[in-house]
């Protein structure tokens, strides 16, 4: 059940979404539009070198940068679109025991949170979308599917439970099974997608700051929704997968640094865990056997069963196609460019 990416036998599924200039965007006319979607792999993106003044003046001779994806989805791209292909596929491998992590990554401003929750007007996200999926495929397996889930969120290294208030900072413990669980966290038995939106919402407003505003506290977290999905098939045995969907911290501060696959430098001001995801993902993109450091942050310690092996991984990376987001797009497309190869 391998997700199809082309060359059909790949771990990662890799998608960039690039979201609607805003009107601010479109009616300052000292910025431009440096991204162009050519067809659903394929994007450009034209080579300015930041920060020039009045881009649109030299805008006609520039030359591009070309990038290939396994799905490029452009402004018009709906919600339920991005689910289709990206996600749905995962949740089948997911049901059948296996462990998958979907993670939305890019700079603050540039759709994550957009893309895994979702809004009023652009409909509800990869989350919700995800679970209203399982539900019906609860259905079609008569029941025999028991689907449970907790929200969390990683801020400063910590961990909170983000189905209570005021949670205290969470510790990590292995459990029998030697997989790791987060001590304490909630777990519900949602049945309905309508109650799995109520639960997010009400996650959201304990986040350190809500997360559908651009600010520097929420872009400095990272939401973590898991999904379990125990089943028991005919012969008694019971399988379990679980699906961790990731609205992940801003990548502006770590961009350089994970482009460059500069060791972790204690005390910088970046945020170690994405800084560890980016070089698990560098890990095992590299040579097969390689150390993979998942002991280094929070977030990839709580991965560790649903990265590399038999895991499967898609990163949706979102990105600005204006010119005054230049350098962080060019950053989150190199990024992605070099996860295709885990
Ligand atoms: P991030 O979580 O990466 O910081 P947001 O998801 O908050 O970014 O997006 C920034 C702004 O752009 C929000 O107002 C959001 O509603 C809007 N936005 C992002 N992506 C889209 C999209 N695909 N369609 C419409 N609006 C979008
Ligand atoms: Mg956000």
């Amino acid at each position: 059940s391998n997700i199809s990416t082309g060359n059909g036998s790949s771990n990662i599924f890799v998608a960039i979404r690039v979201r609607p200039e805003t009107e601010e965007e479109i009616n300052d006319r000292a910025t431009k539009t440096v991204v162009r979607v050519v067809d659903s792999n394929v994007i450009t993106l034209d080579t300015v070198s930041p920060p020039s003044i009045r881009l649109r003046q030299h805008s006609q001779n520039d030359s591009e940068q070309r990038f290939i994806f396994d799905r490029v989805f452009d402004q018009f791209a709906t919600q339920k679109e991005v689910f289709e292909n990206t996600t749905k596929d995962v949740i089948k491998y997911v049901v059948n025991g296996f462990n998958a992590t979907v993670f939305a990554y890019g700079a603050t401003g540039a759709g994550k949170t957009h893309t895994m929750i979702g809004n009023e007007k652009s409909g509800p996200g990869v989350m919700v979308l995800t679970m209203r999926d399982l539900f019906e495929e609860v259905e079609k397996n008569n029941n025999k599917l028991k689907i449970s889930m907790s929200y969390l969120e990683i801020y400063n290294e910590n961990i909170y439970d983000l189905l209570v208030n005021d949670s205290k900072p969470l510790g990590l413990r292995e459990d029998a099974s030697r997989q790791v669980v987060v001590a304490d966290l909630t777990e519900r038995y949602p049945t309905s997608s309508n109650e799995v939106f109520k639960m997010l919402e009400f996650g959201n407003t304990n986040r350190k700051q809500s997360p559908t505003n651009v600010n520097k506290v929420s872009s400095r977290s990272h939401a973590i929704l898991q999904v379990f999905i125990r089943s028991a098939n005919t012969s008694g045995n019971v399988t379990s997968g679980k699906l961790s969907l990731i609205d992940l911290a801003g990548s502006e501060r770590a961009a350089k640094t994970m482009n460059r696959g500069v060791r972790l430098v204690e005390g910088a001001n970046i945020n170690k865990s994405l800084l560890s995801l980016a070089n698990c993902i560098n890990a095992l993109a590299g040579k097969p056997g390689q150390y993979i450091p998942y002991r280094d942050s929070k977030l990839t310690r709580i991965l560790k069963d649903s990265l590399g092996g038999n895991c499967k991984t898609v990163m949706i990376a979102n990105i600005s196609p204006n010119s005054t987001s230049y350098e962080e797009t060019h950053n989150t497309l190199v990024y992605a460019n070099r996860a295709k190869d885990i």
